[in-house]
């Protein structure tokens, strides 16, 4: 039974920096869509005796990720070299961070609503964030009839942070919250595109069971962790993360219920078939051989930089809720919607001082954004203010008014109205119109068409 285990997740996200030029050599980053083969050079393709040279940028946005999630930035790092052979990383390592990432021992709070909608706060741990390059892309392909594996190494060595979580997660919606936030941090902070899509985002969770009569015999937290952890990789999507989690503790679930233990691996997302599949068993640290970089030199950086960089995080989404809250008098739901995407937020932040001088308030645009999802991408906030200003100043036309003309439209037309009702919804515009003509223009079209319908499905 599921309710016999507690879940524990814990979460890994790899980030792809947005920096112009690839980690550890001048090769351009920004390989989606590009011709394969054409982002690459000796040194991201591995040849031997190439040297590589850390990329700073990247560094110092891995240190700025930590430093948005109340993580500590060590002066002294160094890169080490994970050892690994695999067709898409064609050194036979992969630069990484071992013992002494760019950050480490942060949190961030993620906000969870019970079965009964009350929210709640949890903090969640983050163990450390460090930087490594990407490896090279495969595609499985037949090509002349034959199947073949085709490698692009466009995506090799472009700069990735990876974000590990301690495992304060219980849920499949925990973790989602948690992904979520950190994509929202990222984006905050302008360091990634973070595109799960394009896959400049990566999750991938670890999920294991615990069973609750153990937990009792136990008081040290470390000690309540089950002895296995299923990894599930290659997850581009919230939703499917959400779905694999679950399906995950169903089958651990299931597994755990006859004695047994699950298996420690890796598996994978099958999305059509609604399952997790597995991949391999899973490498322990101690398979991968790290060492330091030797063609790295390990770096120390002055506090005066580090205080630097601090300086230079931008507001981030936890005080901009709380700031778009107090400043603007709006509700959580309000704020927690023009919040959610640093576009949006400065786009709303933009529209209130235009609206300041048109005499609107925060909360009259805060609807017309929220309601009407006007395309921020394309109306500058002037404009969408300028036309609130507009369109308020031309709906003078009272409740009852509306209602009386909508009513003698429809028994003035009674086969439109019936038209309509048997399905023929084009009609409807037909009725709008009238109703328009009747109060002389001064009515919005969408309040026409609402009380329209309202009075006809009476
Ligand atoms: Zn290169
Ligand atoms: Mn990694």
């Amino acid at each position: 039974m599921i309710d016999d285990y507690e879940v524990i997740i814990g979460l890994e996200i790899h980030v792809e920096l947005k920096t112009q030029s690839k980690m550890f050599c001048s090769c351009s980053a920004e390989y989606f869509g590009e011709k394969p083969n054409t982002h690459t050079c000796p040194v991201c393709l591995g040849l031997p005796g190439a040297m590589p040279v850390a990329n700073l940028l990247a560094i110092q946005y891995s240190q700025m990720l930590g430093m948005a999630v109340n993580c500590d930035n060590p002066l002294n790092t160094k890169f080490d070299r994970k050892n690994y052979f695999y067709p898409d990383l064609p050194k036979g390592f992969q630069i990484s961070q071992y013992d002494l990432p760019f950050s480490q021992n942060g949190f961030t709070n993620i906000s969870i609503k019970s079965d009964k909608g009350i929210k709640s706060i949890k903090r969640i741990g983050i163990t450390r964030a460090h930087l490594e390059e990407d490896t090279g892309k495969l595609t499985h392909a037949t090509v002349d009839g034959k199947k073949v594996t085709l490698i692009d190494y466009n995506r090799s060595s472009v700069p990735l942070l990876e974000i590990v979580s301690e495992p304060d997660m219980r849920s499949a919606e925990e973790a989602k919250a948690y992904a979520q936030k950190i994509h929202q941090i990222v984006r905050y902070i302008g360091i990634s595109d973070a595109d799960m899509e394009e896959g400049s985002m990566r999750i991938e969770p670890n999920v294991s069971l615990c069973s609750r009569n153990n937990k009792n015999t136990t008081n040290n937290t470390n000690n309540k962790l089950p002895s296995y952890k299923v990894e599930l990789k290659n997850i581009n999507s919230f939703k499917f993360a959400e779905k694999a989690i679950n399906f995950e503790i169903k089958r651990q679930a299931e597994i755990l219920d006859r004695g047994e233990t699950p298996i420690q691996e890796t598996r994978g997302w099958n999305e059509n078939k609604n399952e997790t599949v597995s991949q391999r068993s899973k490498e322990e640290a101690h398979d991968y051989r790290y060492f330091p970089e030797p063609d790295i030199p390990p770096f120390v950086f002055a506090k005066k930089y580090i205080d630097g960089l601090k300086a230079k995080i931008p507001e981030l989404p936890d005080a901009k809720l709380e700031r778009f809250q107090k400043d603007y008098q709006l509700s959580e739901y309000d704020a927690e919607i023009l919040t959610r995407d640093i576009e949006m937020a400065d786009y709303f932040d933009e529209a209130t001082k235009a609206g300041k001088e048109a005499d609107l308030t925060p909360k009259q645009i805060a609807n017309v954004i929220i309601n009407k999802k006007p395309d921020i991408g394309k109306i500058l906030p002037a404009t969408l203010v300028k036309d609130i200003k507009a369109s308020s100043q031309k709906a003078t036309v009272n409740q009852n008014d509306l209602n009386k003309a909508v009513e003698e439209v429809i028994s003035e037309n009674k086969k439109a109205a019936e038209d309509y009702m048997s399905g023929k919804e084009n009609i409807l515009m037909f009725l709008v119109g009238q109703v328009m003509r009747k109060l002389e223009g001064k009515a919005d079209a969408n309040e026409v068409k609402e009380a329209l319908i309202k009075e006809l499905k009476k």
